[in-house]
């Protein structure tokens, strides 16, 4: 008998009994389910609901990060800190869309090579907290841990973690997933017009600055226009969604296998990271990512050992899969030039290479004495280029940046070509969670990350 072609390979049962072997280990970072019923009722739920995205879209991304940790693309993740329900509207979708569409346009210029665009979006909706709890005048509720696990409101019905907020996250993702393959597959990522709406910003004449280098990419675009390129193909582009990987009642039931290869495959996205307060070996964050196929992400803060990153390269990635692992460093304007070469440094001794991916924000939070959590962009900045020189003088890749941006006009992150103040941040500020570049910091800084890559 002839063997259909489409016939599904099942998968080891061992690798589907390793799925939940987290379950024996410590999970930080889980919300307090009052009701565990509930909970596993709604984990159940979602083991049925349709995937996200789809395994063969993993794969091709696996090998897009592959070619970036080789130093032959660039990788540009962005979206909020905490993306919100409310905030899934059209609007606010596309304007971030936007910003990373022209963000990508100008590093494509600037580092000659294929920009990967990737959202922290459709299913950014867990945080992690250094407290479990909040005080605010005297009243002490649970911390709020984002819109999948309970509400930003300070009362006790609000932050009372409830179970079918992951259904609602679900939903929403599954709509801001939606349209952002609308937006990028439709005719909105037309290279003229996403260079168009850059040409705006330098023309600013606070963005002087940066003026040049869009004329340069200018008269790229009318040389390709002239030469006869394909601008039908240039309407469309690759667009990848990302989340922490961190709620695992939502992230292991969206766990499915693949009927092309029988392999495990996290649907709720393309690519997650595991975040610097989960990443501990031994704990079941580690254990459950090591274990499905989608590429891996890990944060780095400053204190982040050799040894300590050895292990992780040897749990996630013990056969050197290009593509497979991203680590993302996020470790100080002021710490990043001592605490990065040093593992650099160990990697080309290992002959390993993880794609090196720098999140400038979160090394560098600061309070105001108003009371606003906020960032420099200066800072920002100092990180970035910190980054470039450690891998310029260690001889590794810089492979991409990750950032909290937003493609409103936000008054959230100090300074930047609008030099935005302290009086400043209380015109606009709306992040629940951590502050976020506006659209126009964002540009600004895609052109002087622009500039390092040109100088390679
Ligand atoms: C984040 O990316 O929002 C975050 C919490 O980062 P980190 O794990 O690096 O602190
Ligand atoms: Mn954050």
């Amino acid at each position: 008998m002839v063997e259909s072609s489409e016939q599904a390979i099942t998968a080891d049962p061992q690798v589907i009994a390793g799925l939940d072997h987290w379950r024996s280990l410590e999970a930080h970072q889980q919300p307090p389910w009052p009701d565990r019923d509930h909970a596993a009722s709604v984990s159940a739920e979602l083991a049925e609901v349709p995937p996200l995205v789809f395994a063969g879209e993993v794969d091709m991304l696996r090998e897009r990060l592959a070619r970036a940790a080789r130093g032959d693309a660039f990788l540009l993740q962005g979206g909020d800190c905490a993306e919100t329900f409310a905030g899934a509207t059209a609007e606010a979708i596309r304007n971030r869309v936007k910003t990373i569409l022209q963000m990508a346009v100008v590093l494509t210029y600037g580092a000659s090579m294929p920009v990967i665009k990737m959202g922290r979006m459709a299913g950014q909706f867990a945080k992690p907290r250094s407290s479990d709890h909040e005080t605010r005048d005297g009243v002490t509720l649970p911390a709020y841990r984002g819109d999948i696990v309970n509400g930003f409101d300070f009362t006790e019905e609000s932050r009372t973690p409830d179970p079918s907020r992951m259904l609602q996250g679900y939903h929403t993702a599954a709509s801001t997933l939606n349209l952002i393959r609308a937006f990028t597959q439709g005719g909105f990522a037309d290279l003229r017009m996403v260079h168009s709406w850059n040409r705006g910003f330098a023309e600013n004449p606070a963005n002087a600055r940066y003026e040049g280098l869009a004329k340069e990419i200018d008269r790229a675009i009318r040389f390709m226009e002239a030469a006869g390129a394909d601008f039908e193909e240039l309407k469309r582009v690759e667009f990848y969604a990302s989340h922490e990987g961190l709620l695992m009642d939502y992230e292991r039931p969206l766990t499915r296998i693949d009927s092309r290869t029988g392999l495990p495959y996290v649907t709720s996205g393309h690519f997650l990271w595991v975040g610097e307060r989960t990443r501990q070996l031994d704990g079941a964050h580690i254990d459950f990512f090591s274990r499905v196929r989608n590429p891996i992400g890990v944060k780095l803060g400053p204190t982040t050992d050799v040894s300590a990153m050895k292990a992780l390269i040897e749990k996630l990635d013990p056969e050197r899969e290009p593509g497979r692992l991203t680590f993302i460093t996020r470790m100080g304007a002021d710490k990043i030039r001592d605490a990065l070469p040093p593992l650099l440094e160990a990697t080309k001794e290992l002959e390993v290479q993880p794609l090196w991916v720098s999140d400038p924000m979160h090394g560098n939070g600061l309070t105001t004495q108003t009371g606003y959590k906020t960032r420099r962009f200066d800072d920002v900045v100092t990180e970035v280029t910190g980054f470039f020189e450690a891998h310029r003088s260690v001889g590794t890749h810089p492979g991409g940046i990750h950032v909290e941006l937003t493609g409103d006009d936000v008054t959230e992150c100090l300074g930047g070509s609008q030099k935005i103040d302290e009086l400043g941040l209380e015109t606009r500020y709306e992040s629940l969670c951590d502050p976020r570049l506006n659209h126009q910091q964002s540009l600004e800084l895609a052109f002087l990350v622009a500039e390092e890559l040109g100088r390679r």
